[in-house]
């Protein structure tokens, strides 16, 4: 339902303002606002994983420069010395375009982040792309085993996906996933899709090579992990928790951090924010009051 307004509101909401809102969710435009909050993510005690803002890629010249901006910022990284981790998605590298093509750009990357002991996470997008993308990460971990990828809980394939790539040894973000899909390909209520992901976070604690991100925001969910976390103290040093730059829930990391665990930000950004504002905005039950209050007091944000 809330989805549903912010649907039909936000074309009509000017850019500016959607800015003004999203800009929490953004590191900025250019590679040197990214380098600053990370550093200032890494002065607070957060691990962190880069993203360059994009997707859907519609002609190979673009993709070409999103890999040049990848190898850029690996090592820009590297000569910082900021944590090396990145992620990307196949689409803004032309998978959808041109396979062959896609995944030479991605080897660009691997080259890169081989050449500076860089971590590469290949991000999941929607279900079209669920099979191509494993394809993508095997073939990947060929190259540089640094390298891992995502699944969704949302899918009802994904406990199964996950059993394979547990015992393969995968190093995977877990997380519900962002796409609308299907009733047949994916489970629709909130507490099935915790179920999945509750589950599948049992099989990675559970294969011992194997390492898991626990990317959620849902506080409760957290609680339940905590729980199996506890339960399976040998998985401890296999796992960390994982949030999206901005998302306000500062205590709740605080204190999974105050125990001991991990916790990486997500940090993207560039100059393609709006697609990626757009969808953060809808998962944000303050967004009308924030977009209000940006356009009768600026001041305030
Ligand atoms: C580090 C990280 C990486 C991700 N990578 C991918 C990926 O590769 N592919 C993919 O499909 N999805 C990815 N996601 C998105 C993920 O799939 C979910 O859509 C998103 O995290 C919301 O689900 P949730 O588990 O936080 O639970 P929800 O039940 O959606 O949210 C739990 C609580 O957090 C609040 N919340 C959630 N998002 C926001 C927000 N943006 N602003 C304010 N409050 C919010 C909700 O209002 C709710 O109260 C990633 C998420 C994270 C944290």
């Amino acid at each position: 339902m809330f989805n549903r307004f912010v649907t039909w509101v936000l074309p009509a909401v000017p850019k500016i303002i959607v800015h003004k809102v999203a800009r929490r969710y953004i590191a900025g435009d250019a590679l040197d606002d990214a380098l600053a909050t990370l550093e200032s993510l890494s002065h607070k005690g957060f691990g962190t994983t880069v993203d360059i803002l994009g997707e859907d890629t519609v002609e190979l010249g673009q993709a070409r420069v999103a890999a040049s901006q990848y190898v850029e910022l690996i090592e820009a990284l590297a000569e910082r010395g900021l944590e090396r981790n990145v992620s990307l998605k196949l689409t803004q590298l032309g998978i959808r375009i041109d396979e062959s093509r896609a995944f030479d750009e991605l080897k660009r990357i691997l080259d890169a982040a081989a050449q500076n002991d860089t971590f590469v996470r290949i991000d999941m997008e929607d279900a079209t792309l669920t099979d191509k993308t494993f394809e993508f990460y095997r073939r990947a971990r060929e190259i540089w085993p640094r390298v891992g990828t995502v699944v969704q809980s949302r899918l009802r394939r994904t406990v199964d996906d996950v059993a394979q790539l547990a015992s393969e040894g995968a190093d995977l973000r877990l997380c519900k996933g962002i796409y609308k899909e299907s009733r047949e390909n994916a489970y629709q209520g909130r507490e099935e899709i915790r179920e999945s992901f509750l589950e599948s976070a049992r099989l990675l604690m559970d294969a011992p090579r194997a390492r898991v991100g626990l990317a959620t925001h849902d506080l409760p969910l957290v609680e339940r992990l905590r729980w199996e976390i506890e339960k399976r103290p040998g998985a401890r040093d296999r796992l960390e928790f994982q949030a999206l730059l901005g998302v306000p829930i500062r205590s709740g990391l605080e204190r999974l951090r105050e125990e001991g665990f991990e916790v990486r930000l997500y940090v993207p950004y560039g100059p393609e924010w709006y697609a990626y504002s757009v969808r953060r905005l809808k998962e944000n039950p303050d967004m009308a009051g924030a977009i209000a209050k940006s356009l009768f007091k600026r001041d305030r944000l």
